[in-house]
Parts: structure tokens; sequence; C-alpha cells
């Protein structure tokens, strides 16, 4: 008999987020699970975009991406993060900017830019499902280290203490998903301390970057000259103009971490849908008060849902950006998040993400422990918000 196949991944099986989100539709299940905007982009952008298709944009772009785009990106990031920046420190769309098919083949790329067999990469659980595939298929290996609730704040003694010759990178994620957590000033100082002591990278996934509340600013690498020196800052319009299924995202790295990143990204996918490209630079140039709406666009949705939920027995954590919320319901169930999750799904009627997934082997013990969390999106008109926490207010 002919031996099983040798996995390269052997303890992955389908994302979580597929696996909730079929759930759902197989129950009719109001899906809160997987992350996507219920409503569409904005009209200007579907209309540059049929206008793109139409008037015949349609083959490759650049493997860079469409100047126009690339100088585009440059100037909302001037904009949003580097008035206070010399010229010299500021980006250059058309030698720091790279357009990738999502946030994900950023974080790909980036990653086999970096890593090197027995290379260690440190990450933070509850980490994105995407890293460590991608760490360990390039010879990685990921260093967990747990952030706790109710903060989930970044504990960088630990991380100090983390760090060996071995030590390549690290993967931050602020606003974060899943936790709703973000990174202060002190965080990025204290981060970029480590980076300069320890001769590190830093992979910084920024995809919700104009999505936090109450007032709170976003600390982009992209403020921090030296930091972004050994950075590769990753974002994604999916969130930004609510198209995750256009896949359009970027890596913005100084140019010599950006040359070989572009080395690899050319054999990923050589280039990026076209007509998305002259949409959103047309968006970025003509409505670029857009992505700066965001943050109170999705604080109002946040806060529906909040005050929606505030007579159930969740005990609901703190989002301070992204548009998820987590719950403890502790106080409602004995099950384990997972198996809380299908039973939510398939006898209430809402489907919403358990954490133990974003969490490493070694992590969940103490998880399962301590944790009894879900999480839920708010991206969703307040309709669904509304009838998705009435019935949750019935348990
Ligand atoms: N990073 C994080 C933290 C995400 O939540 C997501 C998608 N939800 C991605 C990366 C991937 O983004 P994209 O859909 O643009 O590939
Ligand atoms: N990032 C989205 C989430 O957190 C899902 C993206 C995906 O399905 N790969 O739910």
């Amino acid at each position: 008999m002919s031996s099983p196949f040798p996995s390269k991944l052997p303890n992955l099986s389908i994302s979580i987020f597929t696996e909730m989100s079929v759930m759902a539709n197989q129950h009719q299940a109001i899906n809160l699970s997987q992350g996507f905007p219920e409503f569409d982009p904005p009209a200007f952008l579907k209309d540059k975009i049929n206008q793109a298709i139409n008037e015949g944009k349609n083959q490759y772009s650049p493997s860079n991406g469409l100047p126009d785009l690339l100088t585009q990106i440059a100037k909302m990031v001037h904009r949003q993060y580097q008035r206070c920046l010399t010229d010299e420190q500021k980006l250059d769309g058309l030698n720091n900017v790279t357009i990738t098919s999502g946030a994900t083949e950023a974080l790909w790329v980036a990653i086999q830019t970096l890593v090197r067999p027995n290379d260690e990469v440190i990450i933070f659980d509850p980490a994105y499902d995407s890293y460590e595939p991608a760490v360990k298929l390039a010879g990685g290996v990921c260093r967990h280290i747990a952030l706790n609730a109710p903060n989930y704040a970044i504990n960088w003694e630990l991380v100090e203490k983390t760090i060996n010759e071995n030590t390549r990178a690290i993967i931050i994620n602020s606003p974060h998903n899943p936790t709703g957590s973000i990174l202060s000033r002190s965080d990025l100082s204290t981060l970029q301390a480590l980076v300069e002591k320890y001769n590190l990278y830093v992979i910084s996934d920024e995809v919700y970057e104009y999505i936090t509340f109450d007032g709170l600013c976003h600390e982009s690498v992209l403020r921090y000259p030296e930091l972004f020196k050994r950075s590769f800052v990753i974002s994604s319009f999916g969130k930004s103009f609510h198209c995750t299924g256009w896949k359009i995202g970027y890596c913005a790295a100084p140019n010599e971490l950006t040359a070989e990143f572009r080395k690899i990204h050319q054999y990923v996918t050589f280039s990026s849908f076209t007509p998305a490209q002259i949409a959103i630079a047309q968006m970025l140039k003509e409505q670029p008060s857009h992505v700066t709406g965001l943050a109170s666009f999705y604080q109002k949705k946040r806060d529906v849902l909040v005050d929606a939920l505030k007579d159930s027995r969740f005990t609901i954590l703190p989002s301070k950006g992204t548009y998820f919320l987590l719950l403890d319901y502790s106080d409602i169930s004995k099950l384990n998040d997972r198996e809380f999750c299908q039973w939510l799904t398939k006898e209430i009627g809402v489907a919403a993400i358990p954490l133990s997934p974003f969490y490493s082997k070694d992590e969940l013990v103490t998880y399962h422990q301590n944790n009894k969390v879900i999480r839920l999106c708010f991206a969703k008109n307040d309709d669904t918000l509304l009838n998705a926490a009435e019935i949750l207010c019935r348990l």
C-alpha cells in the first residue's frame, strides 16, 4: 500500500473562518463569525471599477502595482502619519510600496522574505491564523507569547526573555484581531528599543489601521522612521473600503527590504487585479475622507451592539479598535468555546468565532482554564446587530 502523502502542515485543517461561515449558512444563522462587512463598498468606488472594466483596463498591471496607486498610498500615509517628518523620512510610494493580493499575500511574502530555516519569529496569542503556517513553510519556528484578558497587552519583559540568537522577527498586529486591543506609543518605543538592541525585524499587520475608537489614535510603525527602517508595514483595502473580496492590500517597507519583497511577490501573483487598483487610486484621490470617517462609522456599530447586549448574561470585553467584540460567556455555559460556538450557531441561530484556534497548542491548556470567550463581528447593518443581540439576550 502506498504511504500517505506527507503533509507540510500536518496539524492544520480548514480555517475557523471557513468552518463557522459554512456552518452559519447551513443553519441559516445570523453570521457574526467571519470578519467581512455586510454592506457594499462606496458607490463611487463601484462606479470606478465598472468604468475601468468597461474601458478595457483588464490586463496585467505592473508587478509592483499601478504607479498612480502607489503614489496615492504614499500621500495617504503622509496625511495620516507623517505630517511631522522630513521629506527624506517620508514614504516614497514608487520605491517603498508594493500592491499585493490582499494583506494575506503581503504577510506571506514578507515572511518568506525574512525568515530562513531555523529562524524564530515571535507572535502574540491569540494570533491571526495566517502567520504561523507562513513561518513554518519558510522553515522557521514561531515562539508564542500570550496576551491576557481583559486588556490583552504585550508583556515586553517576557518578549525580551524570549529573544535569543535565532530570533529574526516580531509580528505585531494593531488594532488587534481578534481582541480589539491596540498598541500604545510606549509599546512602539519599547519595540523599537528591542529591535535595535537585538538586530531584529518587524512585520506590522495594520489592516484595521483606520478603525480605532474613543479618540484613540493608531500608532502606525509608519510614524516612527527609525523603527520603519527594519519593518514591513501591511494593510488592506478590503477593510478600509468594505471590499474584502477584491483582495487588494499592500506592503510598505524601506528600499532594500522592498526590493527583496518584490522579487518574491513577482513569483507569487506577479500582479494584482488591475480594475480594482485603478478604482482605489481614484477613490484615494477624490474621496480621501472616506478612510478617516471609518472610526466613527464603526464606533457607532460597536456601541449599537454593546448597548443591545448590556442586559445579557455575557460579560462584554473592551473593543478599542477593529470591527470585533469579545464576549465572555462563563455565566451562560460550561462548554468549551468551540462547542459553545457550534451550539450557538446550530441551536440558537447566531454564529460567532471561538478564540481557542488563535492560540498555540502550548498556550491552550492555560487558555481553557481561564477563558470562555467568543468573538463577534459588528461590520453588519444595525438591524442584523439588533436581531442577533435580541437572541443573545435570551440566553
Ligand atoms: N490580518 C488580519 C489581522 C486580518 O484580520 C485579515 C483579514 N481579516 C488579514 C490580515 C488579511 O487581509 P486580506 O483579506 O486583505 O487578505
Ligand atoms: N480576517 C477575517 C476574520 O478575522 C477572515 C479572513 C478569512 O476568512 N481568511 O474573520
